[in-house]
């Protein structure tokens, strides 16, 4: 089966106006039959509002159109929802009420306190429960508004990473942040010679009272510090890491699971940078702005954001200072530049049955 996306490219076809992103947004909007998905329902639009010094989130702009064409699809509540602290800050990136349109809502209220916890009949690793926002299932529409761009623990950050990462408790994003790893150490035969340390190309690798910390957001799994190891103290398999793409494909798809045909995805693929909006700082972009995607499935909104980012042609000069990129080509550049690969979720969530990779692609013109 094969899924159809709404793609308005960032290219115009010429100087008019109404070749700008803008108008185009509008004209997707309207073909993405919004009427039939929104009337007289609910809606909670799920975004990253980012923080910090980042201001690379979506833009302002497009949020406000996008309230507005659901209010006049006859919605009857939309809000805009995100982490607590986003919240609370939101108004630095300009988002506020009177410039959305909308209410802005913590994603488990205002204490944390409304949220539902789903038990896992078997669980995965350390992870034993799914904790989802309540303000989010007590919507009858999702629309899972997300700005992709590059991130350091699961190669990419999109449409279920907006998801399973900000539309749930602070215990279930430590819970998930706890399923990274993939590298294993064996402290017995460690004599703390510290050569994994210094010829770790990444800076991923710490001792700290005696005991070897990595930060898997810097690991490119490039397997200097196992090789250099003198007592075969350190282990990593081949795709060790996807783990946590796992553990997040299963939280989004709980999620959807309450929704099924009343899920809407919108992908903004503009300012497509190294690491995710909530590192607190923005970089260049990586590759040209692209545009918008908009469909119904979530498999195939995810794969073809990183078929479009892959054709793209990559600046290399906007990688911050002592970052690599790897030059083997037959990988996506996300993998290349952070060591996993960023399709092990669009994976997950296919065999999880979240419908398919397969896509063709109506361009809005
Ligand atoms: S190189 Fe091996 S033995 Fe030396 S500190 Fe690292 S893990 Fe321990
Ligand atoms: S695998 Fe490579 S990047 Fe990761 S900790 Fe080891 S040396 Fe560093």
């Amino acid at each position: 089966m094969s899924s159809e996306l709404l793609f308005a490219s960032y290219a115009p076809r010429s100087m008019s106006p109404d070749q700008s992103i803008g108008a185009k947004f509008d004209r997707l909007l309207a073909e993405f039959d919004l009427p039939g998905s929104v009337k007289n329902r609910s809606v909670a639009v799920k975004m990253h509002l980012g923080g910090g010094n980042g201001f690379s989130t979506i833009h302002p702009f497009f949020v406000r159109k996008l309230v507005k064409a659901l209010k006049n699809a006859g919605a009857k509540d939309v809000f805009i929802t995100d982490l607590k602290h986003d919240v609370e800050n939101a108004v630095e990136r300009g988002y506020t009420e009177e410039v959305c349109g909308c209410r802005l809502v913590p994603v488990c209220g205002a204490d944390e306190s409304e949220y539902c916890t789903f038990p896992l009949e078997v669980p995965f690793k350390t992870m034993d429960r799914i904790e989802l926002s309540k303000p989010i299932l007590d919507a009858d529409v999702l629309l899972d508004f997300s700005h992709v761009k590059g991130h350091g623990v699961c190669g990419f950050g999109g449409a279920s990473k907006n998801l399973s990462m900000g539309a749930v408790t602070n215990a279930m994003r430590q819970m998930l942040h706890a399923q990274e790893g993939g590298l294993e150490w064996d402290e017995s035969k460690c004599t703390r010679c510290q050569k994994c340390v210094t010829n770790c190309p990444d800076k991923a690798m710490t001792f700290k009272d005696g005991k070897l910390r990595i930060f898997f957001h810097n690991c490119k799994y490039c397997r200097h510090c196992m090789l250099i190891c003198p007592h075969d103290a350190i282990k990593i398999e081949q795709g060790c890491y996807v783990d946590f793409q796992q553990a997040m494909a299963m939280t989004s798809a709980k999620l959807l699971s309450f929704f099924e045909s009343r899920a809407l995805f919108i992908n903004m693929l503009m300012d497509i940078t190294l690491f995710c909006d909530c590192w607190g700082m923005t970089t260049p972009a990586l590759v040209p702005d692209l545009g918008i995607l908009a469909g119904r499935d979530i498999v195939a909104i995810e794969q073809c954001s990183l078929d479009l980012i892959n054709k793209a042609p990559f600046y290399r000069e906007s990688l911050p200072p002592g970052w690599s990129c790897s030059e083997d080509t037959s990988k996506h550049i996300f993998e290349r530049l952070h060591g996993k690969n960023p399709y092990a979720v669009v994976k997950a969530l296919e065999e999880m049955g979240m419908v398919s990779s397969n896509y063709t692609v109506r361009e809005i013109f």
